[in-house]
């Protein structure tokens, strides 16, 4: 559009792809959003210092926030974004759920009143009969929402809830719904100008979710016939009228098992998930933003805008899926992606880049679009399949896993997928021949690397031994298997491994080509001390090579409850000499604006408490020690 851009960073981003990306970039504090993304102030300020006349808020931190759109306008700032008033209404879910029901939309059957007391939640929650979900008002993303299935369990996830949401939003006001068991999640993007024209660009299915937080969105959804696609957007547009909306938005519903349909929220803002949108309708929603925050209008009419093709995105998290989606945090030693026909990759990280605990764990989406919905799924496994995003922990293979699986590719999903079909694949250990694979590949660069940095006798063969019958071997260590290789060069161009001739074509940075039993194959291997990460035709992996003398492992007291993540105290919820029983909650943790909560392993008597409410702990760190009965 010839628009130059200014991008915004904390310290903690100051190396980020967008501020590479950027022609102008602004440094707005310090790591904490609360200092810095957070700050209306610091991004206006940061406009001004740039010369910007246009903000753009993005997809996270304040792209919700009417006053910040307010406070663009009172500095003469254009808001790409509908008007405040738009904003701040949909920004509480009671608001949205009143003005749905105005408009003749269904909404869940729940509890949205201003009483916010434990005995009105029970009161509420025994009406519209467990199970039944707490939400924050303010909420987002999945944060201070608890499934509550029976009185017992709501006077903590009220507690918890409220903490999470005042953490979040600086607003622990909660409500309640009736839970909806195995709903669809789907939503429906809207558009509208300056001018009173008001269009929906179609659904959106993002039922593939974990946290209440989605990972996989596709469009078209399955669930979906014309005759419900025309229901649902005809309701999105009406809500959309009611409240003046103009710029792009997302009505977001739950569709129940039976097709029947309720209003979930508004997101006021450019989704994260948009990209499939754009796939299918061939539109460029931040342009189309753009234009409409210029005044133009629209230029087009509901009935000439249609669906072509699928499309898919996923959400590559730096997270463990073993461990519960705990997010991960580290070096992200290798990022690269093999291009595959219809692929497109959002990403906000590059190799070498930390990724800390201060944000959202999301490294990148990767969207795929292809005539059919199963040319989409085939491309987007071959592009998972090409990706190597390796220092962190990620849902890389795991994503891979669901697009695979037989009910997904039938488009028979709902919200609980994850926990019906994926518990197998969540701490799946990766197959013998990658491990194999990544070993022999490790190996060969290993070898190449040390032959070239020979300094004695560089035209004498690598690695020559008198003595033929003692191979060199390397032992690597993937999870709970060892692999030993045993190698031994040829000559400069050729080596022996495990007993078959390697030829070696090439090999340049991390990338080794070599022809193997007439096969000719690339391979990806970034070494780091005795870690290598290695990318194979099979996927890619990590694996250590063994040191020859086996380091001492540091001894944790037993009983020791741990930090599962780099994280922040926020309630230690015992005391030394305190009896605990199995599941008792021990110490709540807070990162990457999800709070985890540590339980007890067993029943047990607190023997010591190594932390208190604040403290910022180490992954691994001992919080507290339970000493068995
Ligand atoms: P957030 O604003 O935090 O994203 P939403 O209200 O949009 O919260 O809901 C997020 C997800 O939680 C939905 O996609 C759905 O999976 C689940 N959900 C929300 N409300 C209900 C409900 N009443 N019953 C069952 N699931 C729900």
């Amino acid at each position: 559009m010839g628009i130059s851009t200014v991008a915004v960073f904390s310290d903690a981003d100051a190396d980020a792809l967008h501020v590479q990306k950027a022609d102008t970039a602004v440094r707005i504090g310090p790591a904490p959003s609360r200092e810095s993304y957070l700050s209306i102030e610091k991004i206006i300020a940061a406009a001004k210092k740039s010369g910007a006349t246009a903000v753009h808020p993005g997809y996270g931190f304040l792209s919700e926030n009417a006053e910040l759109a307010a406070a663009c306008q009172g500095a003469g700032l254009i808001f790409v974004g509908p008007p405040p008033e738009a904003i701040r209404v949909m920004g509480s879910k009671r608001e949205a759920k009143r003005i749905a029901r105005e408009a003749d939309v269904p909404v869940v059957p729940g509890y949205e009143g201003a009483d916010q007391s434990p005995a009105q939640f029970a009161e509420a929650a025994q009406k519209a009969g467990y199970p039944v979900l707490l939400k924050a008002s303010a909420g987002g993303g999945g944060k201070g929402m608890r499934i509550v299935r029976s009185a017992a369990e709501l006077s903590e996830a009220i507690q918890g809830a409220t903490r999470e949401a005042t953490s979040a939003f600086g607003d622990g006001t909660l409500l309640l719904e009736k839970y909806i068991e195995q709903p669809r999640h789907i939503e429906i993007q809207i558009l509208g100008d300056a001018h009173g024209n008001l269009v929906h660009l179609f659904e959106r299915e993002c039922s593939i979710q974990r946290r209440h937080q989605k990972i996989i969105e596709e469009s078209p959804s399955t669930a979906i016939d014309p005759a419900l696609r025309e229901k649902m957007g005809a309701a999105a547009v009406r809500i959309a009228r009611a409240i003046g909306y103009t710029n792009a938005g997302t009505v977001e519903f739950i569709v129940g098992p039976d097709g029947a349909f309720y209003f979930l929220e508004v997101n006021t803002r450019l989704q994260v998930e948009h990209p499939v949108t754009e796939r299918v309708t061939g539109l460029d929603l931040v342009r189309e933003q753009i234009r409409i925050a210029r005044g133009e209008p629209l230029g087009y009419t509901q009935a000439s805008l249609s669906q072509r093709g699928h499309a898919i995105e996923v959400r590559l998290y730096a997270e463990s899926p073993a461990r519960g989606f705990l997010p991960s945090s580290g070096t992200l030693v290798d990022w690269d992606v093999t291009p595959v026909p219809g692929l497109r990759v959002d990403g906000g990280v590059s190799a070498n880049q930390e990724i800390s605990i201060h944000y959202d764990p999301l490294l990148a989406k990767l969207i795929t679009h292809g005539e059919t919905r199963e040319e989409a799924i085939d491309r987007m496994l071959l592009a998972l399949g090409g990706l190597s995003a390796q220092g962190v922990d990620t849902n890389q293979r795991f994503l891979g896993r669901v697009l695979e699986h037989p009910e997904f590719r039938a488009g028979r999903i709902h919200t609980h997928f994850i926990e019906q079909h994926m518990q197998e694949a969540l701490a799946e250990t990766p197959s013998p021949s990658l491990t194999l694979e990544a070993a022999v590949a490790a190996t060969i660069h290993d070898a190449i690397t040390q032959a070239r940095g020979r300094t004695v006798l560089p035209s004498t063969v690598p690695g020559f031994r008198n003595s033929p019958t003692s191979e060199p071997t390397t032992r690597y260590i993937a999870g709970d298997a060892t692999i030993a290789v045993s190698w031994r060069w040829l000559d400069h161009q050729r080596l022996s491994i495990q007993g078959s001739e390697v030829r070696i074509i090439r090999c340049e940075g991390p990338v080794v080509r070599f022809e193997e039993g007439g096969l000719v194959r690339d391979a990806r291997v970034v070494a780091r001390g005795d870690r290598r990460y290695v990318r194979t035709h099979l996927g890619a992996l990590a694996i250590d090579e063994v040191p020859r003398f086996p380091q001492k492992k540091e001894v944790r007291a037993t009983g020791a409850a741990i930090a599962p993540m780099p994280g922040k105290v926020v309630l230690v919820a015992v005391k030394v000499g305190d009896t605990v029983a199995r599941g008792a909650t021990l110490v709540v943790l807070e990162a990457m604006k999800m709070e985890h909560t540590v339980r007890a392993t067993e029943d047990g008597s607190v023997t010591a408490v190594s932390v208190a409410s604040g403290d910022q702990v180490q992954s691994e760190q001992a919080l507290v020690v339970v000493t068995p009965a």
